[in-house]
């Protein structure tokens, strides 16, 4: 495409609420045939709401609730917010940690009164999936949290995220794209991340840690193919800077995603991302 193409066609995206580095990155996606999603914060709101504190063992459930809230004190996560806000609407008491320390994609790790409290998915407290309690709520597609005490599993937390209202309707776009591959990858376990990807028809992989995605975008490029990520946390940027184009979800979204990325949405709006294939394939109709 000559410049003043280019310029205009990134005026134009701009006019929409999207910001693109520079008018290379808009001849990349047009050649385009692989798109990785992040879940959390990107095809859902990011805000998920606790719906259920299971007791496993001799602690009530706002015993439970209170070692969780005090070991996400200190946590960036939604999760964390999401624990933090419900242990403050039941009015229940969060100490302070003496050590914390986040875990990124599994959980925290914290010592509260001087015992260890743990907080996360399965990858850090491997019993937990296996509960028959774990399983009816894994099945609901929610994001499961177990606790444990010094060791010892004491209970656990779910929570639901919402997603975005017109993800179906961009999707029915994107798919009519032809490529030849949308992925969600996400650290949640494969039930959740079933939940979404079906209903959408497009492929998963879950359970991945921050270096996975990377790798799996790392992966594509090694076959010969262009990858473009959407994603907006902070645990995202890694792997929005390793695809050949990263898109940040979201001038909410973190500084560093969006400092990682190529392109942003400033208006969380994923219809933007078909529109944006389309910019793309019409700015440079001829290929030189
Ligand atoms: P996503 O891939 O959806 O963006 P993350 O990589 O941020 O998710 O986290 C993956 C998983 O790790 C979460 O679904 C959750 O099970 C667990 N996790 C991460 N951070 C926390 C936390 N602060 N508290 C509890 N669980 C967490
Ligand atoms: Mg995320």
């Amino acid at each position: 495409a000559t410049p003043i193409a280019m310029i205009a066609s990134i005026g134009a995206a701009a006019r929409q609420g999207i910001l693109i580095k520079g008018g290379k990155y808009l001849e990349i996606l047009k050649r385009a045939d692989v798109l990785l999603i992040d879940k959390t914060g990107t095809l859902t709101l990011g805000r998920p709401q606790i719906t259920d504190i299971v007791p496993l063992d001799d602690l009530s459930a706002e015993e439970i609730l209170s070692l969780a809230a005090a070991a996400e004190r200190d946590s960036e996560h939604p999760l964390a917010e999401a624990v933090r806000l419900t242990a403050a609407a039941r009015g229940v008491p969060v100490e302070k940690p003496q050590e914390f320390e986040a875990v990124p994609g599994q959980g925290v790790r914290a010592r509260i009164a001087g015992r260890e409290v743990v907080v996360g998915n399965s990858s850090m407290i491997p019993e937990g999936a296996r509960l028959p309690e774990a399983v009816d709520l894994l099945e609901q597609g929610k994001t499961l949290l177990f606790v444990s005490l010094e060791g010892k599993i004491v209970g656990m937390l779910a929570a639901a995220d919402t997603i975005r209202e017109e993800v179906p309707a961009a999707f029915a776009q994107i798919r009519a794209l032809g490529l030849h591959q949308v992925e969600l990858i996400t650290g949640d376990n494969p039930q959740a991340a079933a939940s979404l990807a079906k209903p959408l028809g497009i492929a998963y992989r879950a359970s991945l840690l921050p270096q996975d995605k990377i790798a799996i975008v790392r992966a594509y490029q090694q076959q010969g193919h262009i990858v473009v990520m959407v994603g907006d946390g902070v645990n995202d940027a890694p792997a929005l800077a390793q695809a050949d184009v990263g898109i940040a979800m979201g001038a909410a979204g973190s500084d560093i995603a969006i400092e990682a990325a190529h392109m942003a949405l400033m208006r969380e709006d994923w219809r933007l991302v078909p529109e944006l294939f389309a910019i793309s394939r019409r700015t440079l109709g001829v290929v030189h």
